[in-house]
C-alpha cells in the first residue's frame, strides 16, 4: 500500500529525497531524507560495520552504511506521522452503528529491545456513534504507530486508544498476531509462533457477544 520510491537513480547522492505516497487512498506525504541525519546514520553504521570486523572498503559493502542510513529513517518513519490527524482528516459524520471491520491490516514493525523486525496483521473493529473514518485511515493508523520501535502489547494498545480518542465511537477492538525476528533468530522461539494481543474498548469489552462477534468475523477465512 505505501510506495516508496526515490526521485533519481543516484544512490549515494546524500540529498537525495523519497517520497510515500498513498494518492489511491487519499492521503499522500512526501518523505524526505533529512541529508544530514542520512551523513550521521552512515557515519555510525560505518562504524559498527568496522567494529563487527568488516572491511568498509569492500565493493559490497561500500555503500551500506549510507543505504542502511535511509532504510532505518524509512522503517521508523511513523514518528514523523500523526496517527490523530489520518484519522480526523477523513472523519465523518454517520448514522451507522454496525461494526466496521478492518482485517489482515500488514504491519511491519521494529523490536524497541534489539531493533529487529516483528511483522503480522492487525484487526480493527468499531462501532460507529455519529462519526466513521475512510476504511484506508485506519491501515494508516497502523502503519503510523508500527513504522517506530515498538513492544507488541504498547502497539495494539495505541491504536486502540488513539480511534477511541478520534471517533469517540461506542466500541474498538484491536487483535495483532505477530512473529518476531528477534525471537525467532536468536533461537527463544519456534520458527512458525505467532504472538497474538488484543485491546477493546466499549461494547467489545463489556458484550460478550460483541466481543466474540468480532473474534469470529477475524476468524473466518471468507472475509
Ligand atoms: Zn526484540
Amino acid at each position: 500500500m505505501l510506495n516508496f520510491m526515490e526521485k533519481n537513480d543516484q544512490k549515494d547522492d546524500l540529498a537525495e529525497d523519497s517520497i510515500i505516497e498513498n494518492e489511491e487512498f487519499g492521503y499522500s506525504k512526501i518523505e524526505i531524507f533529512h541529508p544530514e541525519d542520512t551523513a550521521k546514520l552512515a557515519y555510525h553504521y560505518g562504524e559498527i560495520l568496522k567494529i563487527l570486523g568488516e572491511d568498509t572498503d569492500r565493493e559490497g559493502i561500500r555503500k551500506t552504511p549510507l543505504r542502511v542510513g535511509k532504510a532505518i529513517q524509512f522503517l521508523t518513519h511513523g514518528y514523523s506521522l500523526d496517527p490523530m490527524k489520518i484519522l480526523t482528516s477523513a472523519k465523518f459524520r454517520e448514522d451507522y452503528k454496525q461494526m466496521v471491520l478492518v482485517k489482515d491490516i500488514e504491519l511491519y514493525s521494529l523490536c524497541e529491545h534489539h531493533m529487529i523486525p516483528f511483522y503480522g496483521k492487525a484487526h480493527v473493529g468499531y462501532i460507529p456513534d455519529k462519526y466513521i473514518t475512510g476504511l484506508s485511515k485506519i491501515a494508516r493508523v497502523v502503519d503510523a504507530f508500527s513504522r517506530r520501535l515498538q513492544v507488541q502489547e504498547r502497539l495494539t494498545t495505541q491504536i486502540r486508544d488513539c480511534i477511541q480518542e478520534a471517533l469517540d465511537p461506542l466500541g474498538v477492538a484491536v487483535v495483532i498476531e505477530a512473529h518476531h525476528m528477534c525471537m525467532q533468530m536468536r533461537g527463544i522461539q519456534k520458527q512458525n509462533s505467532v504472538t497474538t494481543t488484543s485491546a477493546f474498548t466499549g461494547a467489545f469489552l463489556n458484550q460478550i457477544q460483541t466481543r466474540e462477534e468480532f473474534i469470529s468475523l477475524i476468524a473466518s477465512k471468507l472475509h
